[in-house]
């Protein structure tokens, strides 16, 4: 198994791992992909309201920076942010180059709207299908380039090699055997960590593996305590939490509680298009009140044809359940979302080891800030993924961002036993009732003594074994809630009861890095 810089060793198949692998091979590498699910299985398979980007004739990729700025409550890195709203349309191109299925009107990309943007500038495919639709079209056009694709094959860890990069070890019988890679480069696109909360809108193998690997080898990482609530996932009783975007409330859906009113409408200048931050917070809110267990979207007010043809995959699942939009409210509850921190990378994708590269949701490249933006994901993991592809041809200089307070923590070695199951569904029940959408300091803290516990079971005896996927989940868990419990004030996603204001002195990241990480690169 090769790992050097001719031959990249890409980990995950979501948009950001298909698309630097296709790029690589443009450029004349030799990728090899892995992951450890199949090769469509990834969060971006589920994204449905699409990609952003300013194509339309009354926007500006300075305008989309501004709105990508103001969501992000002042921890947006400016250059990163330009970087992403400017380079939107060249990528915008590649995928209509590889085939993406985007929706018309008489022969025009069609744009939709969505909260906190102030143009439409929502591009979609098969009305509510944007995830599937780019995942589809990147898989094919990966397979017709003949890359390498190795399916349940998991990396499980990286070791540096100096000058030569970084080691992979991978394994594809469930750990049972880890083979080594030859040193080299490797590119963590390995996605979010949604999944580690009980109530989540993301698939299993969102368990934030990436970022556990990359701490363990000593990377440098940012922005942990900002995790992103949807405020709209279907909630019945059993059913699965079915995502309803954020794009519906952009066509004119409202939220109403169970007695009919619109308790957004006074909270917020846009009501029901205000940040996601917000109207989380306020749904939560509402359902705490009112002891019901779920608010309602209410999308009668759109012209039946039109929510049909514009959100298909909703209506289908929402018959299912024996409801029709045009006449019934949806009931709505909040789950995590989407990780806007991750393994700290430069503009170039490059992280604080040498040969280790990260782009997509496990990758902090600063363009979320606090919060993100509607419909920015999908576009950074293609903006940062082109730049991954190219440093790797034509390397440049670029400076790691250095985080304003930097946790030094220390990691037990464990045991190597336990139940991994009930340990893996405690991870989840505790960050949802600990490290969820309200926070405070005594509830963090009991979830950190508690995942420092689990720890002592799930890590192994020695330094020299690999970590399995539960002791993984410990570790990521365990990560959110130390920055979490690092800043002591309220911004964007990460909101704290017992520090409930922001705080100018607090306008600056959370890195966290192992106690006996080798020193940063500059
Ligand atoms: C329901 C839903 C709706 C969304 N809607 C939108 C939207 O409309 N617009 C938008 O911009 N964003 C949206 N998002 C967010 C967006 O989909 C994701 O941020 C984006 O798809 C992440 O892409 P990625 O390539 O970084 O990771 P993913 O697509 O999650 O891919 C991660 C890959 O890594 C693999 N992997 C993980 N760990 C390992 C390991 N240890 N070894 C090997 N492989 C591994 C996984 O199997 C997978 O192949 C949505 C997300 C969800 C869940």
């Amino acid at each position: 198994m090769r790992g050097h810089d001719g031959r990249p060793l890409v980990v995950g198949t979501g948009i950001a791992g298909l698309y630097v692998a296709l790029r690589c091979r443009e450029l004349g590498l030799r990728p090899t992909l892995i992951t450890k699910s199949q090769l469509d299985e990834a969060n971006t398979r589920y994204a449905q309201g699409g990609i952003a980007a300013a194509i339309g004739k009354d926007d500006s990729p300075a305008l989309h920076l501004a709105d990508t700025l103001r969501a992000g409550a002042g921890l947006v890195n400016r250059a990163a942010a330009r970087t992403l709203a400017f380079e939107a349309g060249a990528r915008i191109a590649d995928l209509v180059r590889y085939g993406v299925p985007f929706d018309t009107i008489e022969g025009q990309i069609s744009l939709g709207r969505e909260a906190a943007h102030s143009r439409a500038r929502i591009l979609h495919a098969g009305g509510d299908a944007t995830g599937l639709s780019i995942e589809e079209t990147l898989k094919e056009r990966v397979l017709d380039a003949g890359i390498e694709v190795r399916e349940r094959t998991a990396l499980r860890g990286v070791r540096p090699a100096g000058r030569d990069g970084v080691v992979a070890l991978i394994s594809s019988d469930r750990g049972r055997t880890v083979e080594e890679t030859q040193p080299g480069t490797v590119v963590l696109a390995t996605g979010g960590a949604g999944s580690l909360y009980r109530q989540s809108s993301n698939p299993s193998i969102a368990t934030g593996e990436g970022v556990a690997i990359a701490f363990r080898a000593g990377a440098l990482l940012t922005d942990m305590e900002f995790i992103q609530f949807h405020p709209t996932v279907f909630w019945r009783e059993g059913a699965p939490r079915y995502l309803i975007t954020e794009a519906v409330r952009g066509e004119g859906a409202v939220l109403r509680n169970e007695s009919g009113e619109r308790f957004l409408l006074g909270q917020h200048r846009d009501a029901e298009l205000a940040p996601r931050d917000i109207v989380s917070r306020a749904v939560e809110r509402e359902i705490q009140r009112s002891g019901h267990p779920c608010v309602y979207l209410d999308a009668t007010g759109i012209p039946r044809d039109r929510f049909f043809g514009r959100f298909p995959s909703i209506c289908r699942f929402l018959a299912t359940y024996g409801l029709d939009p045009s006449r019934d409210w949806i009931p709505v509850t909040p789950v995590a979302h989407y990780m806007m921190g991750g393994v700290t990378t430069d503009l170039e994708g490059r992280t604080s080891l040498r040969g280790l590269y990260a782009c997509g949701e496990v990758a902090s490249t600063g363009v979320h800030g606090a919060n993100r933006l509607a419909s920015n994901s999908l576009l950074e993991g293609l903006v940062f993924g082109e730049r991954v592809a190219r440093q790797l041809v034509h390397p440049v200089a670029a400076t790691l961002p250095a985080p304003g307070r930097l946790v030094r923590l220390a990691w037990p070695s464990g045991e190597g036993r336990g139940d991994l199951v009930k340990t893996f569904d405690r991870v989840r029940d505790l960050l949802w009732d600990n490290v969820g959408i309200v926070r405070d300091g005594n509830h963090l803290r009991s979830a950190l003594d508690e995942f420092g516990e689990l720890a002592r079971h799930t890590e192994p005896r020695r330094e020299s074994d690999v970590p399995g996927p539960v002791a993984n989940a410990v570790l990521t868990a365990s990560l959110i809630a130390r920055a979490a419990l690092t800043r002591t004030e309220s911004r964007g996603a990460h909101y704290r009861s017992d520090f409930p204001q922001r705080r100018p002195a607090w306008r600056l990241h959370v890195g966290i890095v192992r106690r006996d990480a080798p020193p940063l690169r500059p």
